[in-house]
């Protein structure tokens, strides 16, 4: 049995950052992360056995004095507040990107207030990212999940329409033309609309890569945390270039039928999945063909 592992899976730079600083002070000081510091469930316990204790908004109050992380999703303005007000000793680990994307939607909100306009931003609803780009705007942009929901914005008025990191290209283009067209039905060329691209580089570069992956081999398994948007939105690309494609989250959920006659299966991951843990299924998958 050939296993190979996709070299350009596993953690983007944001996350091996958060990580990075979390592992510097652990063992240091006591430090919380607010939410899961990855979607992955095997990471997240990997850094709690370390002593990193996850915790929510409302558990900040017994932190005051102490230090808690904000992850690379980032969070809202309220968050840094609340943590002020508390006294919690905030260690900011949101990926650069995404602080980035956080700065232009704050100045398209107060572009928007002046034109009687709309911020309109694509993403998964209650999504950490989303919530915290949400916040930018104090709650007032119009969030837009897939093509059901465009009906919210109001087409006679100008838009500044963004993307969450981690979504389709494709479909955050299609969203945007779907937009143009309905406001263009409205105020004909005078339509005010500007779509910003803010989806991440890492994520964008990573697709035309993993279907490449997935065509070289005959069986595909991806393996992601189901709470990682990034992890679905790769698989759907995975599946999509070949049908032989199967989602795990760790090597517990490996089928041996999935194997059955197979002597090639290649091993990718979300930006999320850790390199040790496809490397643990590689390594489930050649003993469930041994036994
Ligand atoms: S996917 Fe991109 S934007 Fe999101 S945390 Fe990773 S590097 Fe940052």
């Amino acid at each position: 049995m050939q296993i190979t592992i996709d070299s350009k899976s596993g953690f983007c730079f944001g996350v091996i950052n958060a990580i990075r600083i979390s592992e510097d002070e652990l063992g240091k000081n006591k430090i919380a992360c607010l939410g899961d510091i990855v979607h992955n469930s095997r990471e997240v316990e990997r850094l709690k056995k370390r002593g990193l204790q996850i915790i929510t908004h409302n558990d900040l109050s017994e932190w005051s004095g102490k230090k808690v992380l904000i992850r690379a999703h980032g969070e809202p303005p309220t968050t840094y507040q609340t943590a002020k007000q508390l006294d919690v000793e905030i260690i900011d680990a949101t990926c650069p990107i995404v602080l980035k994307l956080q700065e232009r939607i704050k100045k398209s909100y107060y572009e928007m207030n002046d034109l009687n306009g709309q911020v309109v931003i694509y993403g998964k609803e209650g999504h950490a990212e989303v919530v915290a780009l949400m916040g930018q705007t104090k709650g007032t942009a119009v969030l837009v999940t897939g093509v059901k929901d465009i009906d919210k914005i109001d087409f006679s008025k100008p838009v500044r329409l963004y993307s969450q990191t981690t979504k389709d290209p494709v479909k955050y283009a299609e969203i945007g033309e779907l937009i143009l067209t309905r406001m263009q039905t409205v105020n004909g060329i005078n339509a005010d609309f500007k779509q910003f691209n803010t989806i991440c580089g890492q994520m964008a570069g990573r697709a035309p890569l993993l279907t490449a992956f997935a065509k070289e081999h005959k069986v595909i398994i991806f393996v992601g945390g189901d709470k990682s948007s990034n992890a679905v939105a790769l698989f759907s690309v995975c599946k999509a270039a070949n049908g032989s494609s199967y989602f795990v989250s760790d090597a517990a959920q490996l089928q041996r039928e999935w194997f059955d006659g197979i002597d090639d299966v290649g091993i990718s991951g979300a930006t999320s999945t850790p390199t040790w843990l496809m490397e643990e299924v590689g390594e489930a998958i050649k003993k469930m063909n041994k036994d």
